[in-house]
């Protein structure tokens, strides 16, 4: 739940501050631009100023949550640094690990004494000046509506829209263990503020190009098991991008066919990154927790789902964390 102490650190930064940048982590999802949006939205019908900036491009199937604005920009420090600066307020949504901030680490943390953090992620501590952090929402978007309405703040259409979508791509529209009664309250409260919840999962989910289909394609067909049928693992490598047209896609939602293999306790999706990387989705079932191991490689998230960039040849990274994830698999830790 969101503290006494919370909702007065909200209140008192909507009482210094007119002009807001939002920011977010690398590779926005929905809860990221959802959250953005939500919040900006109503901090715009205060009369504030607010802008949105992150490392990386909205990706296509969210781009209809910013229709009516606020709209991202993606950072660039010539054009955003003196924002950054003019800023009275720096707020990081569903982020507060300084890493995932990517290229605006530094900026941002260079403007620290500024900064209001609202995140759903587990975390040891944070560097930000005031933080509203509750590991048991579903979502991000869950704290900015609880925020907002505190308030007494109105929550317009295309917030009621953007917040939908942050805690129906969360909770993988409602399925996920992350799912409480909360979050099916303050869905229907999201649905009366006129969220369209038949338009945000074809929006999200059925707006996919041809190229992504054939890449889930090739890389569902080369699927492999461990001996005990526990992990399940498949690759996307930099060739198979390029075969498919498929450059720039997300890639995250290629687990849910893994993890849904009758037996399979943790899926890994390797996606090889330019420059000599690995980007290592992991997802698990039950009480299995995938976030202490992928912790362990440098990376985080949440018990049933975490991610991890890791240095390394494809085949290197594959084989260290597979080990260890048939390990997990076999003793539970
Ligand atoms: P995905 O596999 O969809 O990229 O990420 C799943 C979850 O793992 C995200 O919601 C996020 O919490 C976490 N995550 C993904 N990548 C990283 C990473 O590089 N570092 C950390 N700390 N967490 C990550
Ligand atoms: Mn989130």
């Amino acid at each position: 739940m969101i503290t006494p102490s919370d909702f007065e650190s909200f209140k008192s930064v909507l009482q210094h501050a007119k002009l807001y940048v939002l920011v977010t982590h690398v590779n926005p999802d929905g809860d990221a631009i959802g959250s953005q949006v939500g919040l900006g939205r109503y901090l715009m019908s205060l009369g504030f100023e607010v802008r949105i900036v992150n490392q990386d491009e909205t990706p296509n199937v969210l781009k209809f949550l910013e229709f009516d604005g606020p709209s991202a920009e993606s950072y660039d420090a010539i054009r955003h640094d003196g924002l950054l600066d003019a800023a009275d307020a720096i707020v990081l949504l569903d982020n507060s690990a300084p890493d995932r901030l990517g290229r605006m680490e530094a900026p941002v943390r260079a403007r620290t004494a500024k900064t209001l953090c609202i995140d759903h992620h587990p975390t040891r501590g944070t560097p930000w000046a005031r933080n509203v952090i509750d590991t048991s929402a579903s979502a991000t978007a869950v704290l900015v509506y609880e925020l907002v309405r505190e308030r007494g703040g109105v929550v317009d259409r295309a917030a009621a829209d953007a917040l939908y979508a942050g805690l129906a791509t969360d909770t993988g529209f409602f399925r996920f263990n992350s799912t409480s009664s909360r979050a099916f309250r303050i869905a229907a409260d999201l649905l009366e503020a006129g969220a369209d919840p038949t338009r945000c999962y074809r929006e999200v989910y059925e707006s996919n190009t041809l190229a992504y289909t054939r890449l889930l394609g090739r890389a569902l067909a080369a699927v492999s098991l461990d001996e005990g049928g526990a992990v399940a693992r498949a690759g996307i490598t930099l060739a198979m991008i390029d075969a498919c047209g498929a450059a720039g896609v997300d890639t995250s939602e290629f687990t849910t066919p893994l993890l849904a293999i009758d037996g399979v306790r943790v899926a890994i999706l390797f996606r090889e990154l330019p420059g000599g990387k690995v980007k290592v989705s992991l997802r698990s079932k039950g009480e299995l927790d995938v976030s202490l191991m992928a912790g362990e490689f440098g990376g985080g998230g949440h018990r049933n789902a975490s991610g991890i960039v890791m240095p390394g040849r494809f085949d290197d990274v594959v084989g260290t964390v597979t080990a260890r994830a048939v390990d997990l698999a076999e003793n539970g830790r």
